[in-house]
């Protein structure tokens, strides 16, 4: 009697996980076969010409053009001089995830807004020196770090392209640059994937 019952117990939540894995296989083909991109490298996938990374990096190409997100641009002009994840930290030598990019500031110190929306948060940290917070549409959050000074106030709107602030040095930095993020919620994302290449 008691195998029975605990049997009975099961199938609901076995049904449900099928359904589960069901929607999760249906959306993947979903995303593969409607990116152009994906097909054109499953060809040369086919023939021996693509790695497995290239493979693998439309899958995430294919996600992503999915999704709707803020028509970003990038905050200042120079060019990136620390990219998003892995890295030594330069100061202490040690792994970790670096959390947005790093960019050069020598020759364009102006910082814009990367698309438009609210100011947020203005805040010092530690680390992070002054930094400003902007808020997106779809939960999107863009966040400027080690400026020199701040031009907006909390709670005003911003469009794409307004002067925000001057970046700089402070906080803990190795010189002059902008830590640029962009966050989806809580969750750090990789500035890369929407930004213009
Ligand atoms: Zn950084």
């Amino acid at each position: 009697m008691k195998r029975t019952k605990s049997h009975a117990k099961e199938t609901p939540k076995r049904k449900s996980g099928c359904l589960w894995l069901f929607l999760m296989i249906a959306v993947i083909i979903f995303l593969l076969v409607t990116n152009k991109n994906f097909q054109k490298n499953l060809d040369y996938f086919m023939r021996g010409e693509a790695d497995v990374g290239a493979f693998f990096s439309d899958i995430q190409v294919s996600y992503q053009t999915h999704l709707t997100y803020p028509d970003f641009t990038m905050p200042v002009s120079g060019s990136i001089t620390s990219a998003f994840g892995e890295r030594i930290n330069p100061l202490s030598n040690q792994p970790e995830h670096h959390t947005g990019i790093d960019i050069d500031i020598s020759s364009d110190n102006q910082v814009k807004a990367a698309a438009g929306g609210v100011v947020s948060k203005i805040g010092v940290d530690e680390r992070f020196g002054n930094y400003v917070i902007l808020s997106h549409s779809g939960n999107f959050f863009t966040c400027y770090s080690h400026l020199e000074s701040v031009s907006v106030t909390e709670g005003t709107s911003v469009s794409k392209n307004d002067f925000i602030g001057i970046a700089g040095e402070s906080g803990i930095t190795t010189g002059e640059y902008l830590h640029f993020e962009i966050r989806k919620g809580e969750k750090r994302m990789n500035p890369m994937l929407f930004l213009p290449q």
